[in-house]
This record gives C-alpha cells, structure tokens and sequence, in this order.
C-alpha cells in the first residue's frame, strides 16, 4: 500500500521535503506517494482536513501556516504545545489528527549529534523571537547551557517569549539594534528570517569571540549573508540549516512509520543538491 504525505506551504515549490521523505522511505521499503501542496490563509485549514479526508497518512506544515495547523489538531504533543506551531501532523487511528513540531529536535540534533557542537553549560544567543526561535527554545533548555539570551529587533517580542518559557529557563533579553550583552556566546544561533533577503540581522561585530560558533537556520546553495558576515568576523564554526532540515524531516518521519532514518547521507545529498 502506499501512504500518502505532503508539505503545505506557500511558497512550497522550493520545499526540498518530497525528495527527502522518499529517500527516508527507500531505506526500510516503504512506498510513499509526498507531494507540495500550495495553499492560502483562507483555504489552509479546508485544504489540511481535505487531504486526511482522503485517506493521507501524515504532513509536514512550513511557513505561513504552523499556527493554523496548531490550532486546528485535535491533540498536540507537548513539543508542539510549548511551540503553539505545528509542523508534522499523523492521523490516528480513530481520525483525529495529532500536532507535532520537530524544528526544535531537529536542530539540536544537527548541532550535538552531527556537528558536534556542545550546548550544555555553554553560553547560547539566539537572534530573533519568531515561530522558529519558540519551537527551538524548549530542547535547547532540555540540553542544560549556561545561560541563553534572546536578542530581536522588536524587544517586546522577544520578552514575551522569555516571560513564556520562564517555568522552564530565566532567558536574558536584549535588542539587535541597542544590544547590552552580559555574555560573549559559545554558540550564535540565527532564528531571524533576515538571510530570506539578503540582510544580516546584528550589526554589532563585537559580539563574536574566538571560539564562538554560527549556525544559521536559513540556508542555500551559497552560504547566507549571516554566515558570511559571521565568517568575515572570526567565528571558529559556520553552519547552515540544512542538517535541521534534514533532521526536523527524520523525526516526523519517525512520527509516521515509527522507523528512524540514517541522515548522513541524506544531508549529502541536500548539500549537492540545494539549488537545484
Ligand atoms: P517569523 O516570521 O516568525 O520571525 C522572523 C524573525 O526574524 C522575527 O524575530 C523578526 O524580528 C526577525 N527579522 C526578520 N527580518 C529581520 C531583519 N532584517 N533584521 C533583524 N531581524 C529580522 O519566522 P520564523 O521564526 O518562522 O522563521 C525564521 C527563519 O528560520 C526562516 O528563515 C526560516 O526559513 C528558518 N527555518 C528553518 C528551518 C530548517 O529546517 N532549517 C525550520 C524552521 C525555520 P521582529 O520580531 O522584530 O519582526
């Protein structure tokens, strides 16, 4: 039989998720059937039920419509309701649908597992309080560092998340345009969507010390106007948001079948295969 899935977003012909899923499948022999699936703020909640209507099994959900498909599940797991943004939704066994978000687990994982950047009892700084940052906020404290700052350019924004994740982490907050930092960070993490047009979302090169490492969750054929501006001011590592990409996809896959893609080789492949 073959299980019906596909990623609704808008734009979503870019998505590299069809390719990704069918490779996870090929390794245990699955037949999948993963399509793009454009959709609107009006029409997204009509198109989701559509689909599962119809007998799929399971999705993935991109920007702008995490949120909707956080409020129209029937059961969320506790990752999603911490993020209150879905990005994987399963049909269970009596029709409901249940929310998930792998951002968070599957950027942790790329960092510690493959890149083999250490997180716990180091200093983390996070750019930018958007859907992003909160779905990564809560495996991040899960690694134990030793303090986390939350720096955006509208500080509100930023604050409220903090004041969200309080029963978890106290998170220090500062402004991207007036940055007060207490901390030089181990680990500079871009959850701004500022490298989608070309900007780099801290001016102040101050902030890097030698051993700090950059990760930019955006990515692309070239590296992004973070990484390049990071790479320009010494930072020790450079990495993009393709292993996210791939390891976000891992752990919805796992969701679904239950089984857990190798994805070495799969992030391979995206590395190659990105612009194309
Ligand atoms: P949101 O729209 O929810 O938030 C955007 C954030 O970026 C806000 O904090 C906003 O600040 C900030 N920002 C935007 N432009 C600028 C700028 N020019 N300078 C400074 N700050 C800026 O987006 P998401 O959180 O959903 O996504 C963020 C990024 O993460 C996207 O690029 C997305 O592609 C990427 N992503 C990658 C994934 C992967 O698997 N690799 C998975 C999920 C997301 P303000 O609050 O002031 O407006």
């Amino acid at each position: 039989m073959t299980d019906k899935f596909a990623i609704f977003g808008n734009p979503v012909a870019q998505s590299k998720s069809p390719p990704i899923h069918q490779q996870f499948a090929e390794q245990f022999g699955l037949q999948i059937e993963y399509s793009r699936i454009f959709s609107t703020d009006e029409q997204f909640v009509d198109d989701l039920k559509r689909f599962f209507t119809d007998g799929a099994a399971g999705c993935n959900v991109t920007a702008p419509f995490k949120e909707q498909a956080f409020q129209c599940c029937d059961k969320l797991t506790e990752k999603a309701a911490r993020a209150r943004a879905v990005n994987t939704v399963f049909k269970n066994p009596d029709n409901t649908l249940l929310g998930h978000n792998s951002d968070g687990v599957g950027l942790v994982t790329d960092i510690v597992n493959n890149k083999q950047v250490t997180i716990g009892n180091r200093h983390i700084m996070i750019l930018g309080a958007g859907g992003a940052t909160r779905g990564i906020l809560e495996p991040i404290i899960a690694e134990h560092p030793a303090s986390i700052t939350l720096v955006n350019r509208t500080v509100a924004r930023a604050e409220s998340l903090a004041a969200e994740f309080a029963d978890l982490y106290t998170i220090q907050v500062t402004s991207t345009t007036q940055p007060e930092y207490v901390q030089t960070p181990d680990l500079l993490i871009n959850a701004t969507s500022a490298s989608l047009s070309a900007n780099v979302p801290l001016e102040d090169t101050g902030v890097l010390g030698a051993n700090t490492a950059c990760y930019d969750l955006s990515y692309a054929e070239q590296p992004t106007s973070f990484l390049q501006w990071a790479n320009a001011h010494g930072a020790s590592q450079c990495i993009d948001g393709k292993g996210m990409l791939v390891e976000q996809a891992a752990n919805s896959f796992f969701v679904w079948t239950g089984h857990t893609p190798e994805t070495t080789g799969v992030i391979r492949w995206l590395e190659q295969n990105c612009g194309k």
